[in-house]
């Protein structure tokens, strides 16, 4: 018999759209005479329905109107035990923090990627740090801002930023992705306007030294034997990577591999292995580094534990570089979650 496949897409992050692409290619790609797929998704505020329609539906968000394709209480499925593994296409919050995962171990499903504890740590972008330090992973130098804090000791805070980090700064809520609510700060006044921005989408605000740098990323697959593919470089057609950038202006350019000396790329790949382990990563990982333009100096980024993962995207163009393509990709991912 078939294995059920559990497909979630939507949510109720600020991701949800980028999801609803992801989760169309993954869809497309599913090896079907492997697998079974049911369709999961969930409403931005947070409802799920099993999906009956057509897929492609679902990357416009019209899925949502197709209503006698629709079964409301979607969640049921899970904890009535009707599939076999699930694979969560979401991003950021409620997808890739570790609350879905837990829903996931709650029903005794298992899920596709990392669990709990690891997608909770890199979700938030200043326990990444925390833990990171401890083992010398160099990062970008950083200052915490707690929006209650704020209101109290703004001057404070902003003075802190300003000598401990100078400027530029990137100005980044705790728990983002997709660039949503981050902005480079030049001076003081941006950096003011780049925390209220900030905390309309976290009260714990990353406040990074802003480095000239290339953007390096290496996806890792695999539970406690993990491999990295090549890794890529992202050339961005703005300033910085920011959403626009990302999705909505195509210009923005992905090399595979990334214009590095085959001594760096077999560094950079092991170090990227090395930073999956200590945050206990399973399944798959985007690990993205920052490389100084002027000393060649490897920065961590940050880790990204649902990736995005059309078949365009960084992730699986990486592993399809490095001879994984991407429906093999999804169903080595499926058996990876069976086996931990
Ligand atoms: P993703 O969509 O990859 O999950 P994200 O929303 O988690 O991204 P970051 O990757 O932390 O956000 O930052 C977004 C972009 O901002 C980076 O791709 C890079 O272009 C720029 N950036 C972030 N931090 C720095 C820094 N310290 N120095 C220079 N550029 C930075
Ligand atoms: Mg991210
Ligand atoms: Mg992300
Ligand atoms: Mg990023």
């Amino acid at each position: 018999m078939k294995k059920k496949i559990g497909v979630i897409f939507g949510g109720q992050s600020s991701e949800h759209k980028v999801s609803l692409v992801s989760a169309t290619s993954v869809l497309n790609n599913i090896d079907t005479e492997k697998y079974e797929v049911v369709k999961i998704g969930i409403t931005n505020d947070g409802k799920w329905f099993v999906y009956n329609g057509e897929i492609d539906y679902i990357e416009n968000g019209n899925w949502i109107k197709d209503e006698k394709n629709l079964i409301s209480h979607g969640e049921r499925i899970l904890f009535n035990r009707e599939i076999d593994v699930v694979f969560p296409v979401l991003h950021g919050l409620y997808g890739e923090d570790g609350t879905i995962q837990g829903v996931c171990k709650l029903a005794e499903i298992p899920c596709v990627g990392c669990d709990v504890l690891a997608s909770a740590v890199c979700m938030d972008k200043v326990y990444t740090k925390y833990v990171l330090e401890n083992f010398n992973i160099n990062q970008a130098s950083y200052v915490v801002v707690h929006k209650d804090e704020y209101k109290d000791r703004e001057n404070e805070i902003l003075q802190e930023i300003e000598e401990k980090l100078s400027y530029p700064v990137f100005i980044k809520p705790a728990n983002s992705g997709s660039s949503v609510g981050i902005s480079k700060g030049k001076n003081k006044d941006d950096v003011k306007l780049g925390l209220i921005e900030a905390f309309k989408h976290d009260r714990k605000i990353l406040v990074e030294k802003g480095l000239n740098a290339r953007e390096i990323e290496v996806s890792v697959l695999g539970n406690r034997k993990a491999i990295a593919s090549v890794p890529g470089e992202v050339v961005p057609c703005k300033e910085f990577y920011d959403y626009e950038a990302k999705y909505e202006d195509d210009s923005s350019e992905l090399l595979i591999p990334a214009g590095l000396t085959e001594n760096e790329m077999e560094e950079i790949k092991l170090l990227a292995i090395r930073i999956y382990k200590l945050l206990d990563c399973e399944g798959m990982a985007r690990v993205d580094f920052l490389v100084d333009k002027d000393n060649g100096e490897v920065y961590l980024n940050e880790v990204n534990t649902l990736p995005g993962f059309t078949s365009i995207s960084m992730y699986p163009k990486l592993w399809a570089a490095s001879g994984i393509e991407y429906s093999e990709l999804i169903s080595r991912l499926i058996e990876l979650a069976e086996e931990k």
